[in-house]
């Protein structure tokens, strides 16, 4: 039985919890806080958080090195925002000049917080490539922005004209929370595309916008 870990070091950790237990067996999902726990599993959520501390602890723990090695051997992982940061290639300076080493997977450049600070965060629809259903709804906390697709990347999921999330092999990359929204299509498509239908459980039927969550419990980013 295949098993889905959620890196658990910093940032919304428990909303992805939920998400993926919308989706999967609660049995087959898994906190990823050692190099073990990720050998254990066969893909993996990377949150969003603050990518600085996120940087740090992957280092300290080992994960970095080996998430890297695995990334290498396609290894399936869904980064949001944060996590998205963590596998840019190219991230641009911060004024603040404290930006986190990154692991250089995704062929993207990046700016963090490009967006404005914590309370201009917002929602927004994101049309989503081949997502049944309608546009999701995008929640945006101190987001990154992409400025810039390399080769090897594919944009999948835009706001307006903007890229929003893009995807390279089994790793997708989002500048976006689904977790945050009670709208668990992103990670049911993720799972499908990358371990193939019949591990997901069963489609819930519920309204796309009847139970979103707000922001506003999560952690500071
Ligand atoms: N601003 C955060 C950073 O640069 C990312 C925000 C988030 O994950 N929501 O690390």
């Amino acid at each position: 039985m295949k098993r889905v870990g959620v890196l658990a070091l910093q940032g919304d950790v428990p909303e992805h919890w939920k998400a993926v237990e919308d989706v999967l067996p609660g049995s087959q999902v898994q906190l990823v806080r050692s190099v073990a726990d990720l050998r254990s599993v066969d893909a993996l959520f990377l949150p969003g958080g603050e990518s600085t501390t996120i940087g740090r602890l992957l280092d300290s723990t080992g994960i970095g090195p080996e998430l890297h090695r695995r990334l290498g051997e396609g290894f399936p992982v869904l980064a949001t925002c944060a996590g998205l940061i963590l596998l840019a290639r190219s991230l641009e300076r911060s004024p603040s000049g404290r930006d986190p080493g990154t692991l250089g997977f995704l062929n993207i450049r990046v700016r963090r917080n490009d967006y404005g600070r914590q309370k201009e965060s917002f929602e927004a629809d994101v049309r989503v490539d081949g997502l049944a259903g309608g546009p999701f709804p995008g929640i945006f906390i101190r987001a990154p922005r992409i400025l810039g697709v390399g080769p090897g990347v594919t944009p999948f999921a835009y706001r307006g004209s903007e890229v929003v999330g893009v995807r390279s092999g089994a790793v997708w990359g989002l500048t976006f929370h689904p977790e945050l929204s009670g709208d668990p299509r992103i990670h049911r498509a993720f799972l499908e595309a990358v371990w193939g239908q019949r591990q997901a459980k069963p489609q819930k039927t519920r309204s796309a916008t009847s139970d979103r969550t707000t922001p506003t419990t999560t952690a500071q980013r």
